[in-house]
């Protein structure tokens, strides 16, 4: 889709480049640098990679291994809704405060960690479900090392559930299965087993790979057993990085705060990040001013698997977001400026309104939901009767609305109203006016001619099932 948009050709183009190719990939992959220099080489343009694109490459600083430490692991919660995410979030944060902190005030920071009985931390992302997860994902972020997915015990593996562990195994990170409810009367563990089972997840317990654990997120039981099982996990894993090198984090979430100014929430996956230290997240940078943990409390120095709010950054980074330090201001203004030139330019190229071949992009990143349509047309039979047809095509997913219908010319007020509602304009037998024609270019606002009623209905129908074939 990015990619679409800076060669200002159409996203269906580039996925035929690609199967031309031998790759198929879908609307919001990523490409690496050598297939966008093959794409791109196909549409006559020619690729220069810069800076502030290598440093995305780059995060990953190789760290010689006597310099590593262990770490500790960084976890998710996902699983179908009300089968109890977060309230073993809860659980957990409230029956384990970091010791040694004790006495601050539970906030919410969109992260936690906190120490085992036996000392070990874990840290925890604290915004439960896969479609975070996802998000952050998509935009390249690789901040989970181990899934905790929680199945109620009086429940099935329900759709979420299995979206879940599709999202956890695409990402190639463990699972582990928290089978909680078991405190209630009608709590049968067993099956949830066996639907596993039957998904070809079969548990340790019977013979498998996959670790479970049988809780109550509501009396705690099985919870510390849960944490034993998630640090063992995080053993296999040998999750390891250096706490004396610059650090490099991932932004869980970001707001500004009236008083502070703009406070993010940070993971940080390695090195060590302190007061004063000159960072950059996105497009934005500035000095670390002071930094809190999730009980409120100021922090001098985050280590790795540690989450913490930061002050300081010019702007409010997007979750998923790399934070990193340099070494001087001069070098992170100058990679935010950068940054912030090409996302300048690619928001110039993404299309305003609605289109017809924009419907596709936009269903295919499931932000589409409605369609509206104005219609002028020569006479009145033909405006009511491609009307009806085209209400008709509503379904589930998509409905279109005729948010203005007449007899006559298209006028400025018609491409006023497109503009103002996100609407197409279909003329049938008729065409713009000159001013409605230039308001229409400028406003960035479809008009579609149609003289056979048939054809305007097949186009919009093939349009809202993403099925149109793009224009060449
Ligand atoms: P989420 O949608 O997955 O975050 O689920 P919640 O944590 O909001 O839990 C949904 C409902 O189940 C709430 O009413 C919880 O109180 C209840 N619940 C969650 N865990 C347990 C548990 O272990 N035992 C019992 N009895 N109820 C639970």
């Amino acid at each position: 889709n990015d990619l679409a948009s800076l060669l200002d050709v159409t996203v269906n183009e580039i996925i035929s480049v690609c199967m031309s190719l031998g790759m198929f990939v879908s609307i919001n992959q990523r490409l690496d640098a050598e297939a966008i220099t093959i794409i791109a080489d196909e549409f006559g343009y020619e690729v220069e990679f810069t800076k502030a694109d290598e440093d995305e490459e780059t995060t990953e600083v190789e760290d010689a291994p006597e310099d590593l430490g262990p770490r500790a692991p960084i976890v998710t919660i996902m699983g179908h809704v009300d089968h109890g995410k977060t309230s073993l979030l809860d659980y957990i944060r409230s029956s384990k405060v970091t010791s040694g902190e004790a006495g601050g005030i539970t906030q919410h920071i969109g992260a936690y960690d906190v120490r085992t009985d036996n000392g070990d931390k874990i840290a925890f992302l604290d915004t439960p479900g896969h479609e975070a997860f996802t998000a952050m994902r998509a935009r390249g972020a690789k901040i989970t090392d181990v899934a905790i997915i929680v199945i109620a015990a009086d429940d099935s593996i329900m759709p979420q559930t299995k979206e879940a562990i599709n999202h956890a195994q695409v990402a190639g990170v463990p699972m582990i299965f928290a089978i909680n409810k078991v405190d209630k009367p009608n709590a049968n563990p067993n099956k949830i087993k066996e639907e596993l089972a039957n998904m070809n997840l079969l548990i340790e317990e019977w013979g498998g790979k996959y670790q479970s654990q049988e809780i109550s997120a509501k009396t705690g039981q099985g919870v510390d057993d849960l944490l034993e099982k998630v640090l063992l996990e995080a053993e296999i894993l040998e999750l390891k990085a250096n706490p004396d090198r610059k650090a490099v984090g991932t932004v869980v979430e970001a707001s500004l705060d009236k008083g502070r100014g703009y406070v993010s929430t940070v993971m940080i996956q390695n090195g060590t990040l302190k007061i004063g230290d000159i960072m950059l997240a996105g497009q934005h940078y500035g000095r670390v001013k002071a930094m809190f943990d999730h009980l409120g409390q100021k922090v001098q120095e985050a280590e790795p698997s540690t989450p913490v709010q930061v002050l300081g950054l010019s702007g409010a980074p997007q979750a998923g977001d790399i934070l990193k330090v340099y070494e001087t201001e001069r070098e992170a203004r100058e990679i935010a400026n950068s940054r912030e030139q090409i996302n300048r330019e690619q928001s110039m190229r993404t299309k305003k309104h609605i289109t017809l071949d924009e419907i596709g992009r936009r269903l295919a990143i499931g932000s589409f939901k409605e369609l509206n349509i104005i219609i002028k047309g020569d006479v009145d039979g033909s405006v009511e009767a491609l009307s009806d047809s085209l209400l008709k095509l509503s379904k589930d997913e998509v409905s279109v609305s005729i948010i203005h219908k007449g007899v006559g010319q298209i006028s400025e007020s018609d491409v006023l109203l497109a503009s103002a509602s996100d609407a197409i304009i279909l003329g049938f037998q008729v065409r713009p006016s000159t001013s409605a024609k230039r308001l229409a270019e400028q406003e960035e606002i479809e008009i579609r001619h149609y003289s056979i009623i048939y054809d305007a209905i097949n186009q919009i129908k093939d349009a809202i099932e993403g099925m149109l074939e793009p224009e060449f």
